[in-house]
């Protein structure tokens, strides 16, 4: 306790504390009036003790006209004197500013509680050389320094100053003195009132952070309030928060309010009323922080007199701290601590929340990008079928209007020309489809028309919208642009149907000029041989045989080509009847013999016999067809016809060890005009064989496939039905 004393150490002050008295007020300049009224006004507007001791500097800077002052505070416990701001200065060389020494003659007019008046400071003023020397340096001339009292209590001094010598007239003074008199009031009063304030204060914060819009806050933002809101609960002069940053292995400052360069950038574990927090997991508070053993540099330069750290605790770890500090002597109770303590959960909570929601938001943007970025159409419907989310393809694709989104299935119909660009048609039933997808959670696909200009076909894929329970809870739907590819596909296939006409008629002209040519030479050696008189020869038969061989190519391959014609246009008569398969596949084999009598190849007849009904013609056409490929399209090795039977059917299989059908060609040798690429060169033939050969067999109600390896050989197989060709038989007998 230090009591104001006449030469600073013993003796009652001689000055009445309490406001400015009516009388006093008419003896100041009006301007000053306004002033000190302004400033009434003010102070009531704030509590925050830093701000008022700054109001009460710059309004006695204002009326004494001086642009410089100083505030210096009294250490309750040391008695020593701190510089604690400076007004008009810049902020750095505040803290060099050094205090008085205890027997400086000022020091000791002020205990006094009377005022320091210097008019010329250069002209020989009793300073310390400390002062002296700061004087000097600020081009200081005039000085006006008036001591801070409540009661019989000296607290501080503020000093004010400016570069010009002058003559202060004592209302100068007296304004000086009165305002510093309130200023140690109100410091002692605002101590007072802020107990019940703070915890008012910390409690509508502490609910203000629980609300939900924190967490919509930007970070920065989210930092901000709360060290705004830690300053003002615990009434300290600033404050500031650290987190905790594993790569910098550091707790690393991210907001300070006040600071001016009390909370350091970065501080390690244990460093500090603030690293101490972090390790223990626990409040630390310090009233006398000049004389803590772990200060740090940053805050004994800045002179924090007071500071009050508390950590910020996720699942019990700390993962930053929170820190407040006062430079005005004024007292952290045990009440601020858990005030504080209690803000901190809080702050935790909603850094947490705020950190959540920005991931969330984050992925959220991401998956908005992706869908959006989209070229085929999103829809997302919910369980009855409401559509409840659009991407823009979809808008743009299927013409449906973002106003469809939440509308019920009743509202749309009702007024299809509000929700639908375009006339949509599924080309599948939707309703069955949609249904199938909720109840039985698969995947379905269709096709829908959109009846846009031009009409656009998209394939659409209906996945059911599972929760995170596992719950149907939709459909979403993903639709792609068709037209093009179905387009493709129509032009390849009628290039490609183009191109086999143009290879057909190239081919079926090669093959038939082949025995023309061949008639026609014949024809006329002939001709010229056969003049009266003339004995046919050995060689003329022999060549009578070639030409009759041609004809009957040209014959065969003439009678081909109108078979595909009339088959086409189902023009082929069948003639049906009962017949042995047997007697028909030996027949076939008889007149395949002289080929495979040329190149001595067995052709070998196996199985029992079989009655069918049928067109004998037709069916033996289709053997002699499929000996003839096997003779064609094999150099060697034994060509074998069985008859297998059946229950229902009689099947017949012609088997060769020839070159055998690559992959590629199997699925398509029966098409009409189509030809094995590697064949094209070396063997005749018009590709229409096979194609023929399944007509008839069709016709007989049977089937017709093959089976082949390259290399290895081919195997054809000709299977009939005896029910319905029976009955054919039944009907036409
Ligand atoms: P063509 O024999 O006149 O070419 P086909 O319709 O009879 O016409 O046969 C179509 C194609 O099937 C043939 O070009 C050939 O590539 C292939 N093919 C038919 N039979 C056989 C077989 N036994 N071995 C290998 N390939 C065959």
């Amino acid at each position: 306790m230090t009591t104001l004393a006449d030469g600073a150490t013993s003796g009652q002050l001689n000055v009445p504390p309490g406001e400015l008295a009516m009388g006093e007020l008419q003896t100041l300049p009006l301007a000053a009036v306004d002033m000190l009224l302004a400033f009434g006004e003010a102070i009531t507007r704030s509590t925050r003790p830093d701000d008022l001791l700054a109001r009460v500097a710059t309004t006695a800077m204002e009326l004494l006209k001086l642009p410089w002052s100083v505030l210096l505070l009294r250490d309750p416990v040391t008695g020593e004197m701190r510089v604690v701001a400076g007004y008009g200065l810049d902020g750095a060389s505040v803290p060099v500013i050094p205090a008085p020494p205890p027997d400086s003659p000022v020091l000791k007019t002020l205990m006094r509680g009377e005022p320091v008046i210097i008019e010329d400071y250069q002209g020989g003023a009793p300073l310390s050389p400390d002062w002296r020397e700061l004087g000097a340096r600020l081009g200081l001339r005039a000085v006006v320094g008036v001591p801070l009292i409540t009661g019989t209590e000296f607290v501080g001094s503020l000093h004010l100053g400016g570069p010009d010598a002058r003559h202060f007239a004592p209302a100068d003074i007296a304004v000086a003195q009165r305002l510093a008199r309130l200023a140690a009031q109100l410091l002692r009063h605002t101590e007072a009132h802020s107990a019940a304030h703070k915890r008012v204060g910390a409690f509508e914060t502490m609910q203000a952070l629980a609300s939900s819009l924190v967490a919509t806050m930007d970070i920065d933002t989210l930092l901000q309030i709360l060290v705004e809101r830690a300053v003002e609960v615990s009434g300290a002069s600033g404050g500031s928060l650290l987190l905790w940053d594993a790569a910098e292995n550091a707790l690393v400052l991210r907001k300070s309010i006040n600071g001016h360069g009390a909370a350091p950038p970065r501080l390690a574990a244990g460093e500090g009323l603030v690293g101490i927090a972090f390790t223990s997991g626990r409040p630390q508070l310090s009233n006398n922080y000049q004389h803590f053993a772990g200060a740090t540099p940053a805050g004994s330069r800045n002179g924090v007199t007071n500071g009050l750290a508390v950590p910020l605790l996720r699942h019990g770890h700390p993962f930053g701290v929170l820190g407040v500090f006062s430079k005005l002597f004024q007292e952290f109770t045990p009440e601020d601590v858990n005030l504080l303590t209690l803000f901190a959960s809080q702050a935790a909570v909603a850094l947490d929340n705020q950190t959540l929601y920005a991931t969330v938001l984050r992925q959220q943007r991401h998956l908005d990008t992706m869908v959006r970025a989209m070229h085929d159409a999103l829809v997302v419907y919910d369980r009855d079928g409401c559509i409840v989310l659009l991407n823009p393809a979809a808008e743009d694709l299927l013409g449906l209007r973002p106003a469809i989104i939440g509308r019920s299935l009743e509202e749309v119909t009702a007024d299809e020309d509000s929700y639908f660009s375009y006339r949509i048609e599924p080309l599948f039933d939707w309703p069955a489809t949609f249904g199938h997808v909720i109840e039985r959670g698969v995947t379905l696909a269709g096709m829908v028309r959109i009846h846009s200009d031009p009409e656009r076909t998209f394939e659409a894929f209906y996945t059911p919208y599972v929760d995170e329970n596992g719950a149907v809870v939709g459909v979403i739907a993903v639709a792609r642009d068709v037209s093009a590819t179905q387009e493709l596909e129509r032009v390849r296939a009628e290039l490609d149907v183009a191109r086999q006409h143009d290879d057909f008629l190239a081919i079926a002209a090669h093959e038939l000029r082949t025995p023309i040519t061949g008639i026609k030479g014949f024809t006329d050696l002939l001709g010229r041989r056969l003049v009266p008189g003339y004995t046919v020869t050995e060689r003329d038969d022999a060549m009578l045989g070639s030409l009759s061989a041609q004809v009957n190519r040209l014959a065969s391959l003439v009678s081909d080509l109108l078979d595909v014609g009339q088959l086409q246009a189902s023009k082929i008569e069948f003639r049906w009847g009962r017949c042995s398969v047997r007697a028909l596949l030996q027949s076939a084999l008889d007149s395949v013999r002289p080929v495979a009598a040329e190149r001595e190849s067995d052709l070998l007849l196996a199985g029992a016999d079989a009655v069918v009904c049928c067109d004998q013609a037709r069916l033996e056409q289709v053997f002699v067809n499929l000996l003839t490929n096997a003779l064609k399209y094999s150099t060697s090795g034994p060509i074998t016809a069985t008859v297998a039977g059946g229950p229902d059917h009689v099947r017949v299989e012609i088997a060769d060890q020839g070159a055998g059908i690559a992959a590629d060609d199997l699925p398509r040798v029966f098409e009409r005009f189509y030809r094995s690429h590697d064949v094209y060169a070396h063997q005749r033939g018009l590709g229409l064989g096979l194609y023929i050969s399944r007509e008839i067999v069709t016709r007989h109600g049977g089937r017709i496939w093959v089976e082949s390896r390259q290399g290895v050989g081919s195997t054809f197989y000709v299977e009939i039905p005896l029910t319905s060709a029976e009955s054919h038989c039944g009907e036409t007998d």
